[in-house]
């Protein structure tokens, strides 16, 4: 200790700094070298080693420059050259329902009606429930599969076959879209809270605002795919939201599920206030081994006074109480809010009439007439024409036909007569709400990230969030859109102009003709149902699908964000970046080629640029002096197998161990280690 202090005495009198240094460096506790260390620094520099005290980063550079820094107790780290970068940032995700349940489970498998039928009954034997209890089945590819056959026409029929004493919900893999079996949709509630059954009648009378939201079959009664909030009138409480006591009786998978990814950031996209005790319990216990950036979710349509005027004061108050209440914590920050715009923009070609995509959109979405093609899926053979005579007068009658009366339509037109209706979708709230919501917010400091999946949406949440940093004057924010699913090329540009944050989820971001099918055809005049008849020149649903490119270069901060458990509970950080190069997967059909992006900025993206838009990036995104040493060593090097056109590649990448704050969160264990790269 003497000796030390005598060092530094004389270095502070010796104009040779340098030297100084060299001479009197203390040891590190952890010394990397011999590495491939992309920093993500300002200067995008590779460096080969790393020293780390006390948690922080003292040394980036060469290995000979390291060596200085080993001294007795030094944990010495030998790469043989393997690939570090700064620990990953996931800018969107649902960390609390990452955590497995034991639950009947779809995997958002592509299942026919006929093999979902199949898996439900299996659950049901498996968990051996009573007479009416509810069997809750997670992660439905709603979008992919689900041919009917004769015997399961609808999959209201597949589920009845499956049971009709148990209630039944397939929970959408996107948490919007949810099927029921008769015995459940009996259970749908009317606003007074009367148990009314959701029925063609009732879809009529008690739910007529709701129909929208609701599949039919061609007698007009609910096939059982059942929408965004009408779920609510069937869905019991406790299987609508997150399940906050399965959490807490294994805390340690929340941080443990991101660190085995190699995340040691995170924004928690939807922080409701029962929530946060999970989050205290996280960080009582020590288990929070990652950055947190809560966005908080206030719904103001649950915000309404009895005249429904929306009490912003009540909201913007509970969020600066949260706000304050982490001020200063070095894991957990809430000083965003969450906003949704609107729903999705799927429909589904299966029920009929078609139900078309809820997001809103700029002009009104198409009537496809579909039939059964030749590969068993549904086809797209032709578009109702929504300006003809026969549609104007249908339109203005369709209140008053029967079954019969729809039959017979069909059979001389060839397509249901609901489908002359002209429709747009909808925001999820007024757009006066939402740029109340995002102004007040604003005003009040907080950072607004606004899920927004329609151009309509889209538009709006933009227009919402330029207005409020024009009312205050604020651009010192974190503000953006979460998703971006379809963004008009001109509102690409205004994203970029106010340097907006988008927070991608690129796994999304691929070609698929079976999901394309549920899309496309409402937005562009398509015609079959393979991926050349999905994507014709010049389509304008290609300019604006997931524009990642355009908004780059626009002057958008551009991060990546997993939306975990959506599609699947693994944040799956390799196989997004691996897609915001590609935009395909791995053999598969290119989505519009033009907005891929290059490796470095897709991992940028997941680093540095992640760091920034959730608030953490003076102390972490980068490997930089001064910085947290939270890094990732991973299992091949993914900037070689770009530069060698091998990206799709980089899907199977994981993390061989992830490091937080200078200690090892997470070593993979030996078994997978040894998994040869060809055949993983
Ligand atoms: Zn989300």
């Amino acid at each position: 200790m003497f000796f030390m202090l005598r060092l530094l005495a004389v270095c502070l009198t010796l104009a040779g700094a340098e030297a100084c240094a060299a001479a009197a460096t203390p040891p590190a506790d952890l010394v990397v070298l011999d590495g491939r260390v992309y920093t993500a620094s300002p200067e995008r520099t590779m460096a080969e080693a790393f020293a780390v005290r006390d948690g922080h980063i003292v040394y980036v550079g060469s290995s000979a420059g390291a060596r200085a820094y080993i001294g007795r107790h030094s944990q010495v780290k030998h790469l043989g050259g393997q690939l570090v970068l700064p620990g990953l940032v996931d800018s969107h995700v649902h960390p609390l329902d990452t955590v497995e349940r034991d639950i009947c489970d779809l995997k958002s498998e592509a299942l026919s009606l006929k093999a979902i039928s199949e898996h439900v009954a299996g659950c049901l034997r498996h968990y051996r429930l009573p007479e009416g209890a509810w069997l809750p089945v997670n992660l439905w590819n709603y979008t992919g599969g689900n041919q009917p056959d004769a015997a399961h026409p609808t999959l209201r029929a597949a589920l009845d076959r499956a049971s009709t004493k148990h209630r039944i919900v397939l929970l959408g893999n996107d948490g919007h879209h949810a099927a029921f079996n008769s015995l459940a949709l009996a259970d749908a509630k009317d606003g007074s809270g009367a148990v009314v059954g959701l029925s063609r009648a009732t879809l009529a009378k008690e739910f007529a605002a709701f129909a929208y939201l609701a599949g039919v079959d061609a007698g007009g009664e609910p096939n059982g795919m059942v929408n965004e909030t009408l779920q609510e009138s069937i869905l019991p409480a406790k299987l609508a939201g997150s399940d906050y006591e399965a959490v807490l009786r294994h805390p340690e998978r929340v941080a443990g599920r991101m660190n085995e990814a190699g995340i040691t950031a995170m924004l928690d996209a939807d922080t409701p206030p029962e929530s946060l005790p999970v989050y205290d319990e996280l960080l009582a216990r020590h288990l929070l081994s990652l950055r947190t950036t809560l966005a908080q979710f206030y719904d103001p349509e649950q915000h309404r006074r009895p005249d429904g005027s929306v009490d912003w004061e009540a909201m913007v108050d509970a969020a600066r109480t949260v706000r304050a209440k982490y001020e200063g914590n070095p894991l957990v920050r809430a000083d965003e809010v969450k906003l949704f715009a609107d729903g999705v923009a799927e429909g589904d070609p299966y029920s009929m009439p078609p139900t078309l995509p809820n997001s809103p959109a700029i002009h009104p979405y198409l009537q496809p007439i579909f039939a059964t093609g030749d590969n068993g899926r549904a086809t797209v053979t032709g578009y109702v024409d929504t300006d003809s005579p026969l549609c104007i007068e249908t339109r203005a009658a369709l209140a008053t036909l029967g079954g019969q009366a729809i039959a017979a339509f069909r059979e001389t037109h060839g397509f249901h007569p609901a489908q002359c209706q002209v429709a747009s979708g909808s925001l999820y709230h007024e757009r006066a709400v939402m740029l109340e919501f995002v102004r007040r917010f604003h005003l009040a400091g907080f950072s607004v990230h606004i899920h927004a999946i329609g151009d309509a949406a889209s538009r709006t949440a933009i227009d919402a969030l330029i207005a409020a940093r024009d009312a205050d004057g604020n651009r010192a924010t974190r503000d953006g859109l979460a998703h971006a699913q379809l963004v008009a090329p001109e509102d690409a540009l205004r994203l970029g102009h106010e340097h907006l944050y988008v927070a991608f989820t690129y796994a999304w971001h691929v070609a698929d003709a079976e999901y394309d099918t549920t899309i496309v055809p409402f937005f562009v005049k398509v015609h079959g149902n393979g991926y050349a008849d999905m994507h014709p020149p010049g389509s304008y649903y290609d300019s604006a699908i997931y524009p990642v490119r355009r908004v780059l270069e626009a002057g958008a901060r551009i991060t990546g964000g997993s939306d975990a458990p959506v599609d699947t509970p693994d944040p799956r950080p390799f196989i997004n970046i691996a897609r915001a190069v590609t935009r395909a997967t791995p053999g598969g059909e290119v989505l519009t080629r033009d907005q891929c992006i290059g490796i470095r900025e897709a991992i940028d993206s997941y680093t540095i640029e992640g760091a920034r838009a959730i608030g953490w990036d003076r102390v972490a995104g980068s490997l930089e002096l001064g910085k947290s040493a939270d890094f990732v060593i991973v299992s091949r090097d993914i900037l070689k197998l770009a530069e060698s056109g091998r990206a799709s590649d980089i899907e199977k990448v994981h993390a061989q161990e992830t490091w937080f704050q200078g200690k090892r969160v997470y070593l993979r264990p030996r078994s997978r280690v040894a998994t040869p790269p060809a055949s993983s």
